[in-house]
């Protein structure tokens, strides 16, 4: 695969201008003629969707099927009726493009039908928790960078004539930080152990997802607190930690999605 051998960029277009987080409404259609799956639809919020080679797009046979009426398309750039749109100004993340995508009469092989036919919202829901989980391993990650990055500013910033590490309550946030970051990173860890051993823990990853993300958002917002008006500046790196930070309790889920998924698998 050109894209695992990091020859091709791919983009997943999944979310639409009137539907994220509920993924079963969306309206982009792919209709089967003969070979071909004739494709139409919009797509919004797209990470690569700019400098991407192909995308996997998620479509439905029809506006009002539900579940079952989901394919996984690829399409390549370069395809008749596929274009970008729009790249969208955002508030982090910058080094990543994201745009919105239009498709008008795309024209797409059903050999490039990923999966079986109608069977792609169960493969889509399967991949969206190995995003999850490398979402929350990146982000416990990033915090702990964060982390350290402030404790070894809060060792070296003098403030009435002593390292600020030296006033309790800057070593009780350090502390907080630390305390954060290390159950988490053991809880991603052990969920990660369960993915790798074949169970698909549903429950774990949602709340792995859940709690290293917001932990990463907290641990990012103190340290802008611990470094003071520096950490307000782009030229120190917490303020760009702060700013990509926030995505990850939106994107491949909200918080508030992970929620009602952990709710869920307590039969609530
Ligand atoms: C920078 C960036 C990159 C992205 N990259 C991609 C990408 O590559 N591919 C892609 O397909 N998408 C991508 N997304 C889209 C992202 O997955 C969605 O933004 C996300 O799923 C939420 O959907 P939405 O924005 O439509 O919010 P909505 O679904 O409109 O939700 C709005 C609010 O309502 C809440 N809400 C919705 N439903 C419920 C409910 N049932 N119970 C409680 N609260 C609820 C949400 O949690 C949220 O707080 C990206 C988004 C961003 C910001």
């Amino acid at each position: 695969m050109p894209a695992i051998r990091g020859e091709q960029i791919a983009a997943l277009a999944i979310t639409e201008p009137d539907a994220g987080s509920d993924v079963a409404g969306i309206t982009t259609v792919a209709r089967r003629y003969g070979d071909e799956f004739i494709v139409n639809g919009r797509k919004i919020f797209i990470t690569n969707g700019a400098r991407c080679h192909w995308a996997l797009v998620v479509t439905k046979t029809d506006r009002d099927r539900g579940h079952s009426g989901f394919n996984l398309l690829v399409v390549e750039k370069g395809t008749p009726g596929f274009e970008v749109t729009r790249t969208l100004k955002k508030l982090g993340m910058h080094s990543s493009d994201t745009a919105e995508l239009l498709f008008e009469d795309c024209h797409v092989p059903v050999a490039n039908l990923i999966g079986e036919e109608g069977e792609g919202f169960k493969n889509l829901m399967w991949e969206l928790q190995g995003e999850r989980m490398i979402a929350a391993a990146g982000a416990i990650a990033g915090a702990a960078r964060v982390f350290e990055y402030t404790m070894e500013y809060a060792r070296n910033r003098k403030a009435f004539g002593q390292p600020i590490s030296n006033f309790q309550v800057i070593k009780h946030k350090l502390v907080d930080m630390g305390t954060k970051i290390a159950s988490v990173q053991a809880f991603v860890y052990q969920t990660a152990k369960l993915w790798d051993q074949g169970e698909y823990p549903v429950r774990e990853i949602s709340q792995a997802k859940l709690l290293a993300t917001q932990v990463a958002c907290e641990v990012a917002d103190e340290a802008i607190q611990v470094l003071g008006g520096h950490g307000y500046m782009s030229e120190f790196p917490v303020e760009r930690a702060w700013r990509d930070a926030r995505l990850a309790r939106i994107g491949a889920g909200t918080d508030e999605i992970m929620k009602e998924i952990i709710a869920k698998s307590y039969g609530l």
